[in-house]
């Protein structure tokens, strides 16, 4: 990118021209009813690495739970992570209750409408920062992430890799010129608008797009390649024995996650890391790490995860016990009906189907 990137870009016309096209094409999303900071930032959590259709159910259920920020400050982890249950990334929604908790404490349970102080909040990044204070508090501030840096790269023609730092650096800088001072919330709604309806990362309608005059991929026809981004390192595999361990009652083994890392706090069926275990191990590995005496049964199914950064692969074995009692911790006896009282991931739930 260079110094001239935006001189002879009418900065007026195209805000003019995408505010015009917001007024009339804006979509109603529930957020969007008013602008509280609260809700925005919750629903700005939300779409992180997630779209529009699925998020729009959990909003509406996490409002309704937890209608303001003293509701979600108070309320108990494990059911927070239930309400999130399904929608991925629960670190997301840990950040988001501590970060609540500290607005809650230390400013009143009023969103900061400071840079400094909402961005020292957890988990809120340049983004979610930039979304709040712009959307909520209409202040000029950038709200700079993926899709937003695949507009401005096409419309700009920025020849750089977008997942570069210093590049989502730049493209800040830019918006700060380009940002509507009179309507900034509006200006951010519209692009992100503009990205998701119409700037789409395949195939953009440019036929239908209001800033196509703009356009510099557009009027050079290269818009379909850009943006520039380096590919994403290959997710390494792990594979898993899972385990639907049942006793003499019916009851089932359940296992709570870690306190941190992937899928923290979360629960589980006992997993058995097997990449370097034979089949033949697995009784014993259970007995020595769990404590339970298990015998194996039938091949039930497989399931995979994908993860940004891994992906597991899950072969899930039916076992027995003739326990009742469980010594270790973090393991717990549930009947099926239980199951449903606790946050499980994804792939743990596409196990509960196999029990049946
Ligand atoms: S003209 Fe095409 S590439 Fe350019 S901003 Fe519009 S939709 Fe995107």
């Amino acid at each position: 990118m260079s110094e001239n990137t935006l001189q002879s870009f009418n900065i007026s016309r195209f805000q003019e021209d995408i505010l015009d096209w917001y007024e009339k094409n804006k979509r109603d999303l529930p957020w969007r009813q008013d602008q509280d900071p609260y809700k925005v930032w919750v629903s700005e959590i939300m779409l992180q690495q997630t779209k529009v259709d699925t998020v729009i159910p959990y909003f509406y259920k996490f409002m309704d739970k937890y209608p303001t920020v003293y509701d979600l400050a108070e309320a108990d982890e494990q059911d927070v992570l239930k309400t999130w249950e399904g929608l991925g990334y629960y670190s997301r929604a840990r950040n988001l209750q501590s970060a609540v908790r500290e607005v809650v404490e230390k400013y009143d349970g009023v969103v900061p409408n400071n840079p400094e102080e909402l961005g020292s909040l957890k988990g809120v990044g340049s983004y979610t920062r930039g979304a709040i204070l712009s959307i909520a508090y209409n202040q000029p501030e950038p709200a700079v992430d993926g899709n937003f840096m695949r507009v401005f790269s096409r419309i700009l023609k920025v020849e750089e890799d977008i997942s570069k730092a210093k590049v989502k650096k730049l493209f800040e800088d830019y918006m700060y010129e380009i940002i509507s001072k009179e309507d900034p919330s509006s200006f951010n709604q519209a692009i992100m608008d503009l990205g998701a309806t119409i700037c789409t990362p395949k195939s953009p309608m440019c036929m239908f797009c209001p800033v196509q005059e703009h356009c510099r991929a557009y009027a050079e026809g290269i818009e379909e390649e850009l943006p520039i981004k380096s590919k994403k390192k290959k997710q390494k595999v792990k594979r898993y024995v899972a385990l639907l361990v049942r006793n003499e009652k019916g009851q089932v083994i359940i296992e709570q996650r870690p306190e941190s890392g992937l899928l923290a706090n979360l629960w589980q069926f006992p997993m058995v890391p097997v990449d370097n275990l034979e089949l033949l191990h697995v009784e014993n590995w259970v007995r020595k790490e769990y404590g339970v005496e298990i015998d194996l049964d039938e091949k039930r199914g497989n399931v995979k995860h994908v993860f940004s950064h891994l992906k597991w692969n899950l072969d899930v074995y039916a076992a027995s016990t003739k326990q009742d009692v469980l010594e270790n911790d973090r393991l717990r006896f549930v009947t099926i009906e239980e199951l449903d009282e606790y946050p499980f991931p994804v792939s743990h739930q596409k196990m509960m189907d196999l029990l049946k």
